[in-house]
């Protein structure tokens, strides 16, 4: 085998490849902002398709040169105790969650593996830990460099033998990775999908000691989520490329259809499915309509004092907007989106991962990739378009397993919004001859149905949630609250006279001829004096000025979860108008309950505890936390890493409430596995105990 001869073969297949795909693109760029499908918005980031002469280069292994891997001396049980090992003195954890253990062992004993965790829920080190133990070579496939390169600077800060393929490398780096791979100097090796559908390239990773394939973010290979990317289809050649060789696909968010999906289209032979709780009981969901937004957004932020948040907007100019009314309150903000240069996108991403901003304002561009994982706030400032999306995107607060809140601010105008842009967006699919352009809107709307469902109904955010993907909330719970979720925490009232409210409302939507919007209906239950009124003649309805004690805002609150219940249809087409299902038709005849809620007072202050007590509650010294934090800093920026490579705030928290003084003592903090004690250990404690000398002093 040479190089140049493959090479010779490889260019016009390559280039013929790339032209296929330029165009071949599943979804036109929306003309509107707000049509700012996340795959679009991150396409930047993605593995170019084209410069691969360096490449071929770097693939051009030697067979010959397969690493002299360890012989296979050890049971898949022995494999697990000694992946077991790994975690605790790499990591530094010491224990696995079950599904980590079940997913560990069913990987090593040469099953195929589907397993779904929830973001922060230590996914990456099922398919790690095995690495380090299993002889040869795992392969990691990951949609964005950005995530790759994150990944393989914290793997080799705990001295784990890892690297990357990536076109942003320059051609040193590139040569060393080969020469690494030449050598089998190297457990895990990290490609983007792009990459990896190179002819030739994975037999010849093969030939040089492939022994298990692991697919991050898995869910964009399918169509039903919401992050589909063409590029990921090609994975399912994998499995015939590499034949006998284990597969382990994970994801953070994918319901039964599309967990589904991912094992046909990956071609898992009876793949293990594993499913993690989807529970984030450290997150506390809000829900509330949305109001005078720059003042419910401050409010937020002032529980969360110079703490990272992250606020997603629905249109490019509302990031700008926010972030500028924010920066004026003395915010240190920046503004995400798409439509930003790439410098600038990189300028705000970077400055909020070295901990330089502490609040962006973003449209959905600014997602995958993004881990900082002291996020202790996000704030929806408008609906998302389902359940999955703002799964995710909450799943970014809080992934250091402390207190965080998620705030969602919604109006009856947002579920319009994107009702509006799906047809349009199906419109214009038929007309090009897309044939599922129905089906896929009616799934659509029912995804944006069950978002509008979680926002605008009673029932508990948590348990919403985690039914959404297909688990039992009331298995793990025993008490019927959350006690983390406005419903839960009694924030939202309910009314007593719910059923006699809502008749009056429902009535008014017939005496209007169910041919008027929700502000209209408004204004006439509230008895507005306007000209409007007067020109239809509605001033003189029964009903008008019949909820005249309620505000408009609360009013808006109240047919918005009429709407969500399903009691109120809102009309498609330019018109938003409201009209009576049978449902409504129901209470309107008392045959039928209904529960409506409205804000208490503004969401009590419940300063979170996160930072006060560690884990275990033990108390932590905020002052020595934040000496600890601020070498963090200094540290990251030395090394150019995100400062959560360094160490998370749960390993801080620890520290600041442990003070460990001995490298021992050290050891028995979460995160710090024996390179890192080895590496800044030493940092650590000699902070500590000049902390701890002040304290005698005093
Ligand atoms: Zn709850």
């Amino acid at each position: 085998m040479t190089a140049s001869n493959d090479e010779s073969e490889l260019f016009p297949t390559l280039a013929a490849h790339s032209e296929a795909d330029s165009g071949g693109s599943s979804t036109a760029p929306g003309k509107d902002d707000a049509d700012e499908w996340q795959r679009m918005a991150a396409r930047e980031e993605f593995e170019p398709r084209t410069d691969q002469g360096e490449f071929l280069e770097a693939i051009a292994i030697e067979a010959c040169n397969a690493p002299a891997s360890e012989p296979v001396t050890l049971t898949p049980t022995e494999q697990l105790v000694a992946a077991t090992d790994k975690v605790r003195r790499v990591w530094g954890h010491d224990s696995l969650r079950p599904q980590q253990e079940d997913a560990m062992a069913a990987f090593l004993s040469g099953q195929d593996v589907l397993l779904v965790l929830p973001t922060g829920g230590g996914k990456s080190l099922c398919y790690q830990a095995p690495a380090l133990v299993r002889p040869g070579l795992t392969l990691v496939v990951s949609p964005l460099i950005s995530l790759m390169k994150d990944q393989v600077d914290g793997l080799l800060q705990s001295g784990v033998r890892a690297g990357m393929f990536a076109s942003t490398q320059d051609p040193e780096e590139q040569a060393l990775v080969q020469r690494q791979l030449n050598r089998g100097e190297l457990d895990l090796l990290y490609c983007s999908p792009e990459r990896l559908t190179l002819p030739g390239f994975v037999p010849r990773l093969v030939q040089a000691g492939l022994s298990a394939i692991a697919v991050d973010e898995a869910h964009c290979i399918s169509h039903w989520g919401h992050d589909f990317r063409p590029d990921y289809r090609e994975l399912g050649d994998l499995r015939q490329h590499a034949p006998g060789v284990p597969m382990m696909a994970v994801t953070a968010t994918a319901p039964p259809r599309v967990r589904e999906d991912i094992a046909a289209q990956l071609n898992l032979q009876q793949p293990v499915q594993l499913v993690g709780d989807f529970d984030r009981p450290n997150l506390t969901y809000r829900a509330q309509p949305r109001g005078r937004l720059l003042t419910q957004i401050l409010a937020v932020i002032q529980r969360h004092s110079k703490e990272a948040g992250i606020i997603y907007a629905l249109r490019r100019t509302d990031t700008e907007d926010l972030a500028r009314d924010l920066a004026k309150a003395g915010i240190r903000v920046g503004a995400y989106h798409a439509g930003l240069r790439a410098a600038k996108r990189k300028e705000v991403q970077e400055d909020f991962l070295a901990e330089r901003l502490d609040v962006v304002v973003a449209t959905v561009a600014f997602g995958m990739g993004i881990d900082r994982s002291d996020v202790r706030f996000v704030i929806h400032a408008s609906l998302p378009k389902g359940i999955e999306q703002y799964s995710q995107e909450t799943g970014r607060a809080g992934r250091d397993g402390l207190a965080a809140e998620c705030v969602l601010f919604y109006g009856g105008s947002d579920h319009h919004t994107w009702k509006r842009l799906m047809e349009r967006s199906a419109e214009e699919a038929a007309a090009t001859g897309l044939e599922n352009a129905k089906e896929e809107l009616n799934d659509a709307l029912k995804r944006l149905g069950q978002m509008w469902g979680l926002a605008a109904s009673a029932t508990c955010r948590h348990r919403t949630l985690v039914e959404h993907f297909g688990g039992a909330y009331s298995d793990h719970h025993e008490s019927p609250g959350c006690g983390a979720c406005d419903v839960c925490l009694g924030e939202l009232e309910t009314l007593d006279d719910a059923v006699v409210v809502a008749q009056k409302i429902l009535s008014c939507v017939v005496r209007c001829d169910q041919r008027y919007g929700a502000a209209h209906v408004t204004d006439v239950l509230r008895g507005a004096k306007t000209q409007r009124m007067r020109d239809t003649d509605h001033d003189k309805l029964s009903t008008y000025g019949l909820l005249k004690e309620l505000s408009a805002r609360e009013l808006r609150g109240l047919i918005d979860q009429l709407i969500a219940q399903g009691h109120l249809g809102v009309a498609s087409g330019e018109f938003p108008t409201l009209f009576l299902t049978q449902s409504g038709a129901r209470i309107m005849k008392a045959e039928d309950e209904v529960t409506l809620l409205r804000p208490k007072r503004p969401a009590a202050s419940s300063k979170r505890k996160a930072l006060q007590i560690a884990l275990d509650d033990t108390p932590v010294a905020q002052d020595l936390f934040e000496l600890l934090r601020k070498k963090r800093r200094k540290l990251a920026a030395e090394r150019e890493i995100p400062p959560y490579l360094i160490a998370n705030d749960r390993t801080l928290t620890h520290l600041a409430a442990h003070h460990p003084k001995t490298e021992g003592e050290l050891l028995a903090t979460p995160g710090i596995g024996e390179k890192k004690a080895l590496d800044l250990g030493p940092i650590w404690l000699k902070i500590i105990r000049d902390w701890l000398s002040t304290q005698t002093d005093s």
